[in-house]
């Protein structure tokens, strides 16, 4: 498969794609079009309900979200399924929101993948931090204001003896940093970035639900949310932007 035509005409046996932020204008085009040819679709808790109803009328929608019942539907049990169905030769698609290499855990579906021996492809989606920043009309990167971006995420894979995200490194950087899953750790994450060096008053805005009807923001600084301020106002799912840029979700400034 060496140019996009191709693929259009032969795609792999199993597509990886990411949905976006939910609204359904925001995923890409060929991510629709390989939803309109899905024979299988194994789909967890996207931003929105409606695009798993792209989906032709004769394919078999499985869903693995949290809503499901369980908690968290152990990923073995989910690779296995998409194994499942490629090896019948079945079309599958495993549609998940944002980017599916984004805190998507896409890396352990295509090692499995990859170990069966089975053809895949990934079609990448817009990721809920610039999803945010666009909806909250915040730049993430700024010529004046911040060089680097940070994805991160609040909410760590804690093994013992592992150290876990440096924040106190990451407010050294003058990034502008994105937290996902950072809704219930922010007060920890907020104090330890300031501890680090970041001062109290840096601005931080929350974009919850990015991409919904219902989508709020919330603007602080980092003191406040250190301080606890904010429990029970930045729910998830958010995004966190911490830095200067931050700013913008009061309002683009005219004249700096
Ligand atoms: N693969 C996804 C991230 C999944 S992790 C992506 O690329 O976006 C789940 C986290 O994503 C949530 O805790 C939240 O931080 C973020 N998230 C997902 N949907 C969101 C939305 N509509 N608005 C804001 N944040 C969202």
């Amino acid at each position: 498969m060496n140019s996009a035509k191709t693929q259009e005409k032969n795609p792999a046996q199993v597509t990886l794609l990411g949905a976006g932020p939910g609204d359904p204008e925001l995923i890409t085009v060929r991510g629709l079009n390989r939803l309109r040819a899905a024979e299988v679709l194994i789909y967890d808790d996207l931003a929105g309900d409606e695009l798993p109803d792209e989906a032709p009328a004769g394919c078999e929608k499985i869903y693995v979200g949290k809503r499901s019942g369980k908690h968290n539907r152990p990923q073995a049990e989910i690779n296995a399924l998409i194994l499942e169905k490629a090896r019948q030769g079945k079309r599958v698609v495993r549609l998940k929101g944002g980017d599916v290499f984004v805190f998507g855990r896409g890396g352990e579906e295509i090692e499995a993948l990859a170990a069966a021996g089975i053809g895949f492809e990934v079609v990448p989606g817009i990721t809920s931090a610039l999803a945010a920043g666009a909806a909250a009309h915040i730049p993430l990167t700024h010529r004046d204001l911040a060089s680097s971006l940070v994805f991160v995420t609040g909410h760590e894979a804690t093994k013992p003896g592992d150290p876990g995200v440096p924040w106190e490194q990451y407010a050294k950087l003058k990034a502008t940093l994105c937290l996902y899953m950072g809704t219930v750790r922010l007060p920890i994450i907020a104090g330890r970035l300031i501890t680090g060096g970041l001062p109290r008053d840096t601005p931080a805005a929350a974009v919850i639900r990015a991409g919904h009807p219902d989508m709020r923001i919330e603007s602080f600084d980092l003191g406040r949310a250190a301080d606890g301020e904010l429990c029970g106002r930045v729910v998830s799912p958010a995004i966190v932007i911490i830095g200067d840029v931050a700013r913008y979700a009061g309002g683009v400034p005219t004249a700096r």
